[in-house]
């Protein structure tokens, strides 16, 4: 055996051993609409991919609920889609998700396009859930008509600045309540990454910024065409407001500084990928991480076309889909096939099982201070 298969084994082993202990994935990626307010240039959530893949009608209220009940416990939630302040009953959705799973963690991303909706949705969200730490990320891709023309709606920039500010605002009055800025580079807004980091230090002034780049089949597939070099000016840009002490970065609970610092790893991490500079191999999609789309099909990450199945064909029972052989296999290809992207909420799982990582995020969370 050469060292590149010891090194899938062992990792199909890990990722197989670690499904097996939790049971159902510990950071869940949970879809609960595929209604968006916007159409954004560089998403891959688009009508093309959603008439190919979310083949069944979408999961009620009740079912939802049979899934958490089949759930032990969940670190992280992310209820997103499409808009999920879209549901009327978002609010109740997270909440039931609360009180049958150990939620330790859950986060809502945004367009923050409908700001009245949004505020008033967060604060009964964290009224109701008054122990459980909460993010609300809104997007945020460039600086007036950048914005609008990415996101293809007149008012959006507007919006979506006030809706930073109104969150902002909430965090005074509930400990447990953090707010992050989310920026996805594509080539539309490449040239304007100082512009953008201006304006976010401004409406933003301390909290999380953070950067992603276009991936997959966008809707405009000029969207990927992007130099890497922006990316890095953004992260330059985060790094040197650390370094001068402009920056606190994520708060809600106590460990949000390692979130933070996860992310200054990530962001190095994701440059030596785009570079060739790093081995594939160690993803954790398929065992810590997964994906839940609306119409109840299972995927190990938002990447991978490797459906593990439906599920309504498991009567609900979300620890025996994962635990499927399908589930097993899939976990074995992604390691032995070196599997590799710059999928950011997977390369975050990932880094937990990646020892090379760690030693970067303690020293980042020392410089967070
Ligand atoms: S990127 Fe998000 S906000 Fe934009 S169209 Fe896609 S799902 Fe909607
Ligand atoms: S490396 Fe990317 S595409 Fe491959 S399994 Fe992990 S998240 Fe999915």
């Amino acid at each position: 055996m050469n060292s590149q298969t010891i090194k899938a084994e062992l990792y199909t082993a890990l990722t197989n051993t670690l499904a097996h202990i939790f049971r159902t994935p510990q950071y869940i990626i949970l879809f609960v609409t595929d209604v968006c307010w916007m159409r954004c240039q560089h998403c891959w959530f688009n009508e093309e991919w959603k008439t190919r893949e979310l083949t069944n009608s979408a999961l009620t209220f009740d079912e939802y609920k049979k899934l958490a009940d089949s759930i032990d416990q969940i670190k992280f939630l992310s209820l997103t889609g499409g808009e999920a302040f879209h549901r009327d009953d978002i609010v109740e959705l997270a909440t039931m998700f609360r009180h049958k799973t150990k939620l330790a963690r859950y986060q809502i991303p945004t367009s923050g396009y409908k700001t009245e909706r949004i505020v008033r949705a967060t604060e009964r969200l964290l009224k109701a859930n008054p122990d459980t730490p909460f993010r609300v990320d809104v997007s945020l891709d460039g600086v007036g008509q950048i914005h609008n023309e990415i996101r293809r709606i007149s008012d959006g920039y507007k919006r979506a600045c006030t809706t930073i500010i109104e969150l902002n605002k909430l965090k005074q009055y509930y400990s447990h309540f953090d707010v992050g800025v989310i920026t996805t580079i594509s080539h539309a807004n490449q040239n304007t990454v100082e512009e953008i980091g201006a304006v976010v230090e401004k409406i933003h002034p301390s909290g999380e910024w953070m950067i992603n780049i276009t991936r997959g089949n966008p809707r405009d597939p000029e969207a990927t065409n992007v130099q890497l070099s922006a990316y890095k000016k953004a992260h330059e840009i985060i790094d040197r407001r650390i370094a001068e002490g402009r920056y606190r970065g994520h708060g809600g609970h106590q460990t949000a500084k390692w979130l933070s610092a996860k992310n200054a790893v990530r962001r190095q991490v994701i440059c030596d990928i785009i570079e060739g500079k790093r081995e594939g191999g160690g993803c954790a999609a398929g065992s810590i991480g997964g994906v839940i789309y609306s119409d109840g099909s299972v995927k190990v990450c938002e990447m991978l076309d490797k459906p593990l199945g439906n599920l309504r064909d498991f009567n609900y029972n979300f620890t025996a889909l994962w635990n499927d052989k399908a589930a097993c296999r899939v976990r074995r290809f992604i390691q032995e096939t070196n599997c590799q992207c710059t999928q950011e909420c997977f390369l975050s799982v990932s880094m937990l099982i990646q020892p090379d990582t760690w030693s970067g995020m303690v020293r980042e969370r020392i410089r967070l201070g």
